[in-house]
């Protein structure tokens, strides 16, 4: 806290991580294990740099560029870019941060890192898109290779943005066909079920905890889901096909309630509107079946919900917020965004009786979980059909619910077993690499 004052969403991150581990630290090796703790809450290296790009009228401009290198414990860094006005260097340390577990989760040999800048996608061209994206890759790609550190998309940073990385990428290295970025195109190394990755391997994670814990399916589960990016649109996709009514999307402007449930059509004018025209809810009222409200979320309203599914951003369920989720009902908790819930709301869910509460690093494992996949086939050079990546991600999401179902099974809770499970692999890799002792 004395150290990084200047960062409250990084400290928030680790403390969150703190209060799950205390059993730990008090425990027999407690005192390996901080030590461990400590030197997992400081990056191996943070890269920051200056991007300078041209706009639309020929003007230079500048932003802040950076890649937080956290963890290589477990294999080379592996973490999105978030392009976004807010970013900053301690957000994308507790983006980082989260990923060391997160990755560690999934069984497959990742490390942790983040990356991206503070540059506003929103309102700009094509082309300034483009040009921002070749002048930030310009900078980055000297610190890129398939087994140091691989970068992936988050807000901001989509489909055609990591087009655009890869292109300048390959453009001033002459190296073609190597994974140093996933969620690219099926034209150039990209993995079926990567754009799909984290919605669906959410709301498979939803389907287990809903069957186990409640033994029931998501049939005509309301479902409050917030965002209406990449994780909202396949989350919401994958709650029609299970036959789960799919109550809200939201953007930074407002939210649209769809009270008799959302349609296949609803479904494909949001991703039209986000998709294809980058454009705001709001505009898209009048075409679909909901009731569109200015300068709302979906956990500011008074609705019932059965599931709240979080994939916006962090922080967008507060104290109040989870109060009124409890009073009205909620059943499950499971977040699709990374740390959507502050601190407070956190202590809520956890004190409110049987509400199921699975955090990010658990629940939105799956989309780094078929990068790693997207890193095999590159390696590789194979392209698998989408059956099997889709098989391997229904597999490694039952395989972190188990995680989290044993340390629930010896008295603990799936927030608590997701953290430590994630946590005793990485401090269990560095005491064996003789990088902590
Ligand atoms: P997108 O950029 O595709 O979508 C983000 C969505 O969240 C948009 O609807 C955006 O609205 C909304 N949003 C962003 N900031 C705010 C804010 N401050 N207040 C309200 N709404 C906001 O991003 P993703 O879907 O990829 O990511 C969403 C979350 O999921 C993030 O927390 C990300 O870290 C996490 N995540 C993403 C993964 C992935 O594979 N993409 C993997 C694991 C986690 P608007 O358009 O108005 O900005």
């Amino acid at each position: 806290r004395r150290k990084y004052p200047h960062q409250p969403t990084f400290l928030q991150a680790v403390e969150e991580m703190a209060l799950a581990l205390s059993d730990l630290f008090d425990g027999p090796d407690g005192d390996f294990y901080q030590r461990a703790f400590l030197a997992m809450a400081e990056p191996e290296r943070i890269i920051a740099f200056r991007v300078s790009w041209m706009d639309d009228n020929g003007k230079i401009r500048f932003n802040r560029g950076w890649r937080v290198q956290f963890s290589s414990v477990l294999g080379p860094f592996k973490g999105g870019l978030r392009f976004h006005p807010t970013v900053d260097e301690g957000v994308l340390k507790f983006l980082g941060f989260e990923q060391i577990f997160k990755n560690a989760l999934t069984g497959l040999p990742l490390g942790g890192g983040k990356g991206g800048s503070d540059f506003d996608p929103k309102g700009k061209s094509d082309g300034e898109v483009r040009r921002f994206c070749e002048a930030f890759m310009s900078e980055l790609c000297r610190y890129l290779h398939p087994s140091t550190d691989v970068p992936a998309g988050d807000i901001g940073v989509g489909g055609r943005e990591i087009g655009y990385m890869y292109g300048q990428y390959k453009r001033i290295t002459n190296r073609h066909g190597v994974g140093v970025l996933t969620g690219k195109s099926m034209n150039f190394g990209g993995s079926e079920i990567r754009p799909e990755a984290t919605g669906y391997g959410l709301i498979y994670m939803t389907k287990i905890a809903v069957q186990r814990k409640l033994n029931r399916n998501l049939t005509d589960m309301r479902c409050a889901i917030s965002g209406s990016g990449n994780v909202a649109q396949f989350a919401a996709k994958k709650l029609l096909e299970f036959g789960a009514k799919v109550m809200t999307v939201s953007d930074s402007n407002g939210v649209i309630v769809f009270e008799s449930g959302m349609t296949a059509t609803d479904w494909d004018a949001v991703s039209d509107c986000k998709n294809k025209h980058r454009g705001r809810l709001s505009s898209i009222q009048d075409k679909v079946s909901g009731q569109y409200y200015d300068g709302e979320s979906p956990w500011s309203l008074d609705i019932k919900y059965d599931l709240a599914l979080p994939c916006a951003t962090q922080n967008e369920i507060d104290e109040k917020s989870a109060r009124q989720l409890v009073k009205n009902g909620v059943l499950g908790v499971l977040e699709g965004a990374n740390l959507p819930t502050d601190l407070e709301a956190q202590a809520v869910f956890r004190k409110a009786d049987g509400v199921i509460y699975v955090p990010g690093k658990a629940s939105n494992a799956g989309g780094v979980g078929v990068s790693g996949l997207e890193m095999s086939q590159n390696a590789q050079r194979l392209t698998w059909k989408s059956e099997k990546v889709d098989e391997k991600l229904h597999g490694m999401m039952d395989e972190i619910y188990s995680m989290m179902e044993e340390a629930e099974l010896s008295g603990g809770t799936l927030e608590q077993g997701a953290n430590r499970a994630g946590f005793l692999k990485v401090a269990t890799a560095m005491r064996e690499l003789g990088w902590v002792y």
